[in-house]
């Protein structure tokens, strides 16, 4: 964890203190935005959300031991106590940025930045599992990767750490390149470039660019991975000065992963190298999406210089992320919640997924809204639809308004009228799914952040 001097902090961010001179040489350890989170001695930097102002709770950092605070406005600072440190900068998302980028000028070992617009955390807890066998390390707590939760992270890290891994992601152009530099990566990764956020970033080429910018920023000895069998490849590497290096499942990857066997309840397979014998792995987990995550893991890290036949081993630890690819088996019926998010590409992959379970009984699909489409919002619901009716499901659940174009969907690609249900609400869903599933069937559960389909999930976990 960082540790700093109050004049450290206006020297890096160029806040000005409330009191000239008066706390320079005050000593601090850590940075929170969270004051549910602060610990004594710690900076407290008050930010403002889209429903909350944080200079509101720079007192009551104060109160809960908070060294220092960094507030948004002159006004507030003149309000606390005098005794305080206080320092004001008016952009203090900004100056946290700033913080970090100093932070990490300072730090000696490799940071890892992971990008893509599906597969980044999935990666990031691959890559951590395996860094785990080399001490200390400071990686992305949960989803972390915007402007702050990316300078978060790094403060996490001090003289101990072994390595950083980061998770960089965009909503808006700029935004991975002004993180990148902050975060200086030594070897990035960009999963894959496909269809979320669109409405953002202007359409899928607006997409590679952005992800891009993580290689732009990378120097010639630096290092960044792509997936071989990626659209964008070419134009990812046209973009970048790094060496590159990259990864596969069942294609001409520098680290392939290949002879995938998704089990119940473990992802088998091998990964082959550029140099040294091919790398045996067993997770539990499934999907064979992870076999693709787990070879970029293992590329990403070699590339940071650490040796992964050692590091290998640590990959059994490994355990889904909340709400991602999460595998309930109870009362007899397999639940697998991927509720966390969803977007054509990761839904189409769920499909994939489901199609490659065995099961004494039906296959069922529950799908929500992918949200944040666009334009083209009705295309992708209408294309999934068509994906699930070829995948011959027994049951397709679809929920909420653009649900319906998935149902849609289904019934023009032949699935029958029977076997697909629609719901407008996830509440709706959540009275009417647990009492249709049967004994041995396999159900996943997939939608957008703001379905919140895991309530369905819950609901038949309780009832089963
Ligand atoms: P977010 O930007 O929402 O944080 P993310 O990029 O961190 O997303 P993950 O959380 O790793 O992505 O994965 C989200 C979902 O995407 C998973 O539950 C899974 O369904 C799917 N997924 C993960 N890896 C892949 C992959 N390599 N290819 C296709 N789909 C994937
Ligand atoms: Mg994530």
């Amino acid at each position: 964890m960082i540790r700093f001097t109050f004049k450290d902090l206006l020297a890096a961010t160029g806040a000005m203190p409330r009191d000239a001179g008066a706390h320079d040489e005050l000593r601090l350890v850590g940075v929170t935005t969270d004051t549910r989170e602060v610990r004594p001695g710690q900076l407290f930097v008050a930010i403002e959300g889209p429903n909350f102002d944080g200079d509101r709770y720079a007192a009551d950092a104060f109160g809960r031991g908070a060294g220092a605070v960094l507030v948004r406005r002159e006004e507030t600072a003149r309000e606390l106590p005098s005794d305080l440190a206080v320092a004001v900068a008016p952009d203090t998302v900004r100056a946290l940025g700033d913080l970090a980028a100093w932070h990490r000028s300072r730090l000696t070992c490799p940071v890892l930045a992971i990008t893509g617009s599906v597969a980044k955390t999935s990666t990031k807890n691959a890559a951590a599992a395996l860094l785990s066998g080399v001490g200390h390390i400071a990686a992305a707590p949960k989803s972390f990767n915007n402007s702050i939760g990316v300078p978060h992270t790094l403060l996490l890290a001090d003289d101990t750490t072994r390595a950083v891994v980061l998770e960089v992601g965009t909503s808006a152009p700029g935004e991975i390149a002004a993180l990148t530099r902050i975060a200086k990566p030594v070897v990035g990764v960009i999963t894959a470039i496909g269809h979320s956020h669109l409405e953002g970033l202007g359409g899928i080429e607006g997409v590679c660019e952005e992800k891009g910018q993580l290689g732009a920023e990378l120097g010639p000895d630096d290092h960044l991975v792509l997936d071989s069998e990626g659209d964008f490849v070419d134009r990812l590497r046209s973009m970048t000065r790094a060496n590159v290096r990259t990864f596969s499942v069942e294609g001409r990857g520098d680290w392939n992963a290949r002879a995938v066997r998704d089990e119940v309840d473990h992802l088998r397979f091998e990964v082959t190298r550029p140099d040294g014998a091919p790398l045996q792995v067993a997770v539990p987990l499934i999907g064979a999406h992870n076999a693709a995550n787990i070879a970029a893991a293992l590329a990403a890290v070699d590339a940071m210089g650490f040796r992964v036949d050692e590091l290998v081993s640590g990959l059994t630890e490994l355990r889904a992320a909340p709400h991602r690819m999460q595998r309930i088996h109870i009362g007899g019926v397999e639940l697998i919640d991927d509720t966390y998010n969803s977007n054509p590409d990761s839904a189409r992959n769920a499909v994939r997924v489901l199609a490659g379970r065995k099961t004494a009984s039906r296959r069922v699909m529950v799908l929500g809204d992918m949200l944040e489409l666009g334009a083209l919002a009705a295309d992708h619901h209408r294309e999934l639809g068509g994906l699930v009716a070829a995948a011959r499901f027994e049951l397709l659940v679809c929920v909420g308004d653009l649900g319906e174009i998935i149902a849609e969907g289904a019934l023009a690609g032949g699935m029958p009228s029977d076997r697909v249900v629609h719901h407008a609400t996830t509440e709706e869903a959540v009275a009417a799914v647990p009492a249709r599933l049967r004994q041995d069937d396999v159900v996943l559960f997939k939608a957008s952040r703001g379905l919140a389909l895991e309530r369905v999930v819950d609901a038949a976990a309780t009832v089963l």
